[in-house]
């Protein structure tokens, strides 16, 4: 167990970029789900093999105060000014604007289809096991899908979502942020998701595809011939209403009684229950 969380917590500080700082509450919230690992975090990382490499010294106190460092507190403020850091005495001036909000992005099992089209609707950078090509995906030479789908998540920071006990297990045990989806129907398993502390987007957003997970942009005037094509395209709508496309798959999105209807959806279920939902 030492050993796992040791590596979570330094899986979760090599995310912070230059120029940025998190808390040990925050990196203890990402892994344990609480902020009373704080101290354990803090004890992590004064064992950072590779400190400034894994860099440990954007981790300071949730009240500003720099905190603590192996290299010593100086060497600390020193390397965290250089990146741009504001701090006066040991505090950090600018901490709301030098804190960093991490992205969320999940790989999803096989099982998770829907809550997979679900997180893209709301903006978050998710896998689906169902997508991807195994061969071509595989990082560490292994075609297991489980174990491509753990691995994904380990190189590219992303939170793995599964309904299986074993890959869940599995997946922590490589330093893996990891929830063990329970519940069958999609709104209930993003109520799982708050549930866990996992801040996601409750308001759909044309930024993503939902079916391939690209990136989507707006038409632009004089682009209209790439709407009429599509045989589905409420054409009648155009110069009334904006229309996204997909560069990767060419799926057309509009912001029609679709989203709408979405948005409804979860004003109902999550919304109104957030401040009410049950503690595991
Ligand atoms: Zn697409």
């Amino acid at each position: 167990m030492a050993k796992n969380f040791q590596e979570a917590v330094l899986n979760q500080v090599k995310q912070i970029p230059e120029g940025r700082i998190t808390t040990y509450g925050a990196i203890a919230r990402e892994i344990t789900g609480s902020v009373r690992a704080a101290r354990a975090v803090a004890q992590a990382v004064a064992k950072n093999p590779y400190p400034i490499i894994i860099p440990c010294h954007r981790i300071v106190r949730s009240n500003g105060d720099v905190g603590g460092y192996s290299l010593g507190v100086e060497k600390k403020t020193r390397l965290l000014r250089a990146e741009g850091v504001e701090i006066k005495g040991r505090k950090v001036v600018n901490f709301e604007k030098a804190l960093f909000k991490k992205e969320l992005r999940f790989v999803t099992d096989r099982m998770l289809g829907k809550l997979s089209t679900w997180l893209r609707i709301l903006g978050h950078d998710t896998i689906y096991a169902g997508d991807i090509n195994i061969e071509k995906e595989s990082v560490e030479g292994d075609e297991d899908e489980d174990k491509v789908i753990a691995a994904l998540a380990e190189h590219e920071a992303r939170i793995l979502l599964t309904r299986d006990k074993n890959l869940a297990a599995s997946a922590r045990k490589r330093g893996v942020q990891c929830v063990q989806i329970k519940t069958d129907e999609v709104m209930e398993q993003l109520k799982e998701l708050l549930r866990h502390n996992i801040n996601i987007n409750l308001e759909p957003v044309p930024v993503r595809c939902s079916e391939c997970n690209a990136r989507i942009r707006k038409v632009e005037e004089g682009e209209e011939d790439i709407l009429r094509e599509k045989n589905y395209v409420p054409t009648s709508m155009i110069g009334e209403w904006e229309f996204w496309i997909c560069e990767h798959c060419g799926r057309i999105y509009w912001e029609g009684s679709h989203w709408r209807n979405m948005r409804e959806k979860l004003k109902q279920n999550l919304f109104l229950k957030r401040k009410a939902l049950p503690k595991e």
